[in-house]
């Protein structure tokens, strides 16, 4: 969403708008059917911004083909399919684009909402207080989750900008959605940290992943976490420690009325161990754990320059050949 209402004049409260005459209630589910998926908070030049999230099925089984466009073929991909691939926004990367302004056709669907956020100061508090109080909100890196677990200390009510808007009403949020996909070498960082009992003491996102994970503690309205993790390699999920990445979890478990969840990739079962694993035959964790299908179409670099797409299958081998059979063939 683009933050251009930013002077700061008084907040017209529309007493004239038939449209405010509404019970609270009407006008909130109106602002359901219109942000469905919740909104997306991320940081641009140090200032929080927020777009729609325009992502049905953010946790669904997606191998990375969905995302090719048409100028790539199914081994060499063109600037748009590589960048997709390669996206930290993880499944959201239509969102990704949309908040960017990339120019595709979602961008006009999500772009379209967020009009309604520039009616007027009145709309944007009545939106925004929607989203903190019902609907999610998701953040896809680690800069932004520190910036509202920052702000969440520093709440200051008074100036009305749309960044400072933003930065005291998403600390009240009640449905947080984190999805993280890691670079490989951090999942690692993480659990040889995990394994010598101590932080990382790298300046690094294994670093911020233990300092900020514990603090979402500071949400105090926070009734629901989501979690989606992967890393950005070529490797099953399996290579790494689940168990270490998700140990400063450990700190929420205990917050009463805190629902949390976590989506991970399927696990090869060849490779799965109860140390590093959850896997089914041992206790459950304290928190919900829903497995998916992992990316399995890679960029790699294979000579300086020149980049390929990688296919790497993964566990359930066999599910592409079995999403594509009829229902009558699988009888
Ligand atoms: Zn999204």
């Amino acid at each position: 969403m683009s933050t251009r209402p930013t002077e700061e004049a008084p907040i017209n409260p529309q007493v004239g708008s038939k449209f405010f005459s509404a019970p609270l209630e009407i006008r909130q589910m109106i602002y359901g059917y219109i942000f469905p998926y919740g909104v997306h908070a991320y940081l641009r030049q140090g200032k929080l911004h927020s777009s729609a999230c325009v992502e049905p099925r953010a946790n669904g089984d997606y191998d990375g083909g969905e995302r090719r466009d048409e100028s790539s073929d199914w081994r060499t991909p063109g600037p748009i399919w590589s960048r997709r691939l390669q996206s930290s926004w993880g499944p959201h990367w239509k969102c990704e684009e949309v908040a960017l302004s990339m120019g595709r056709s979602w961008e006009a669907a999500g772009d379209a909402d967020m009009v309604m956020l520039r009616a007027c100061k009145r709309m944007y508090i009545d939106i925004m207080t929607f989203i903190v109080d019902i609907a999610a909100v998701h953040v896809t890196d680690l800069d932004t989750l520190g910036c509202l677990l920052q702000e969440a200390t520093t709440v200051s009510p008074g100036t009305w900008t749309v960044s400072g808007y933003l930065a005291t009403a998403l600390p009240l949020v009640r449905n947080l959605s984190v999805v993280l996909r890691l670079p490989l070498t951090t999942c690692k960082i993480l659990e040889s940290s995990s394994d010598h009992g101590s932080a990382p003491t790298s300046t690094t996102n294994a670093t911020a992943w233990f300092r900020l994970c514990p603090a979402i503690a500071r949400l105090k309205r926070l009734l629901r976490l989501h979690i989606w993790l992967d890393h950005d390699g070529e490797s099953s999920w399996s290579v790494v420690n689940e168990r270490a990445i998700l140990s400063p979890l450990t700190a929420l478990t205990d917050i009463s009325g805190l629902d949390i969840s976590v989506s991970l990739p399927h696990l090869h079962h060849r490779y799965e161990t109860p140390e590093r694993h959850f896997v089914k035959q041992w206790p459950s964790p304290p928190f919900t754990i829903e497995r998916r299908l992992r990316q399995r179409y890679h960029v790699v670099e294979t000579d300086p320059g020149r980049f390929d797409v990688s296919y790497q299958a993964d566990f359930p081998y066999l599910y592409n050949y079995y999403r594509d059979l009829s229902e009558d063939e699988v009888e």
